[in-house]
């Protein structure tokens, strides 16, 4: 819907002013944490040198700079956005008032990183309910059966379980998967699923679920990825839907978490400062933003799989992660939230042969039912035109009358790229050991640095808390 969404957002939580004297000797900063009335200021020269610069707000940035900050070092955290939280984004300024996910938005308890920090700061999580049913949509065409095909098919449903739950059973989640002989795996979902001799609907649907987890399309995605959530979950394919649709939410939003982690660093945050360059000297690391540089004993890179070809370093990053830069990881989907009349309160429909793979209802508003939507490439649903999205539900709910609809392109964002990481068919063997190896005094962060989630939050924090032993070791 036009002017539903725009691009240019104030966060809730952290104002931003920025003063930029005549000379461009000094650049003062202030940045006010507003959430608890609490105002830190802090001014910094173009010459500032500090033990770390951290590039990148997310939840890796964030969480090692509260490490480092913890252990004494002095930090500086650089952001491209005018905002933190990277690929998680609450906003509360569409649909009248009801807080939307524009980025990550469920955990469960078996993500362990997350999970400790949501309670080390208090932050209040809800459980989501288990709906009555499940809706099925077979090409469009709703199903009426209890199950995702006939009682003739219910043997290929069985085989897909099995199949699922044997393949998981061979994943080690806390070691590198590359390690393990599981090429087999790490090819496309569509290639697995024919290998894995799925048949009947059971096979459209492990494909497209497979698909609404990666975000990614069936040519693209890893099944090795995917398989990788059912053996965190315990090697449980029920636990693999309670990850992808039935976890917990944030009551005020994942900005609630990112905030307590910023507060906690003390570190400095720059927003709006692009980082262009990165210097490797002998001892130390100049950073090069739009507005001047900081030096630093390491720098610390969180931007997402294909943003960090986009910073020049010097010397040139390894020949594999600048391979896996350019390449770009699969998760090249879309979220989209649409309020809709018309609408089963608690519609939780799968589909194949759809545009969404995914209808859920969250939440019944004055107006509507809030629902969100996944689609496995970014182009499948025009969420600025209501007719287009309208459409779309309508595959799982055909009475629907969509009133207003909202999503934030990830794809086309210059600091993500992508939604969530999903390795493409065939990086994790390649690639995966290579990209949280630092290279001199440059150190590597991420959600997709992790080995059990790392297509997640849980991923980011946990990268963020090897990232800052890591680099507490070195600066010792
Ligand atoms: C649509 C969507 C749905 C998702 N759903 C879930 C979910 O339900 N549950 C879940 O756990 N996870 C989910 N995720 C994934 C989760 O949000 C991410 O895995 C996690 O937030 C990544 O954190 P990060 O710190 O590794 O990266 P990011 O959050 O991307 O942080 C990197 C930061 O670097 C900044 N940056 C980039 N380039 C530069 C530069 N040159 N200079 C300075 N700064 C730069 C970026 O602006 C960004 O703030 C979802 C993501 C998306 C997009």
């Amino acid at each position: 819907m036009p002017g539903l969404f725009t691009m240019a957002n104030s966060i809730q939580g952290i104002r931003r002013d920025v003063h930029r004297p005549t000379s461009q000797a000094t650049v003062r900063c202030r940045y006010r944490f507003a959430v608890v009335g609490l105002v830190e200021e802090s001014e910094c020269s173009m010459e500032s040198s500090v033990d770390v610069v951290v590039v990148g707000a997310g939840f890796a940035g964030l969480t090692a700079a509260r490490d480092l900050g913890a252990a004494g070092r002095t930090v500086c955290v650089v952001e491209a956005r005018d905002r933190i939280g990277g690929r998680t984004w609450y906003r509360t300024d569409l649909f009248d008032g009801f807080g939307l996910e524009m980025g990550g938005t469920w955990i469960v308890p078996e993500q362990t990183f997350v999970s400790d920090e949501v309670r080390r700061y208090g932050i209040p999580v809800t459980d989501s309910e288990l709906p009555g049913r499940m809706t099925w949509s077979d090409r469009g065409k709703v199903l009426d059966t209890l199950m995702p095909g006939p009682p003739a098919e219910l043997g290929d449903l069985e085989h897909a379980v099995r199949a699922l739950v044997a393949a998981g059973a061979r994943l080690d989640v806390d070691k590198p998967l590359s390690d393990q002989g599981l090429a087999d795996l790490d090819v496309s979902i569509r290639e697995w699923a024919d290998a894995a001799g799925l048949n009947g609907n059971a096979r459209e649907l492990l494909i497209s679920w497979f698909c609404g987890c990666g975000n990614a399309s069936a040519d693209t995605g890893s099944a090795l990825d995917i398989l990788r959530w059912i053996a965190a979950m315990g090697n449980s394919v029920w636990g693999m839907v309670q990850a992808s649709v039935l976890g917990q939410t944030f009551d005020n939003g994942t900005a609630s978490l990112a905030r307590a982690l910023a507060e906690d660093s003390g570190a400095e945050i720059r927003l709006d400062t692009p980082v262009r360059w990165v210097r490797q000297e002998s001892d130390r690391v100049v950073v090069g933003h739009d507005n001047g540089e900081i030096t630093a004993r390491r720098v610390l890179i969180t931007v997402p799989i294909g943003v960090m070809q986009h910073i020049e370093f010097q010397p040139a990053l390894s020949p594999a992660k600048h391979a896996i830069s350019t390449e770009n990881h699969a998760g090249q989907g879309q979220k989209v939230w649409a309020l809709a009349r018309n609408v089963p309160e608690d519609l939780s429909g799968f589909g194949w042969g759809t545009a969404f793979d995914y209808v859920g209802a969250m939440r019944t508003l004055a107006d509507g039912v809030v629902l969100v939507c996944f689609a496995p490439e970014h182009d499948r649903v025009n969420a600025d035109d209501i007719a287009d999205v309208q459409r779309a539900v309508r595959e799982f709910a055909p009475d629907a009358e969509v009133v207003a609809a909202a999503t934030h392109r990830w794809v086309d964002d210059e600091w993500s790229r992508g939604t969530w990481t999903t390795f493409r068919a065939g990086q994790i063997s390649r690639y995966e050991k290579d990209l949280a190896v630092p290279e001199g005094l440059v150190h590597f962060a991420g959600a997709h640095t992790a080995h059990r989630w790392p297509g997640f939050i849980d991923g980011a924090i946990d990268s963020g808390r090897r990232a800052a032993a890591e680099l507490l070791e070195v600066l010792a």
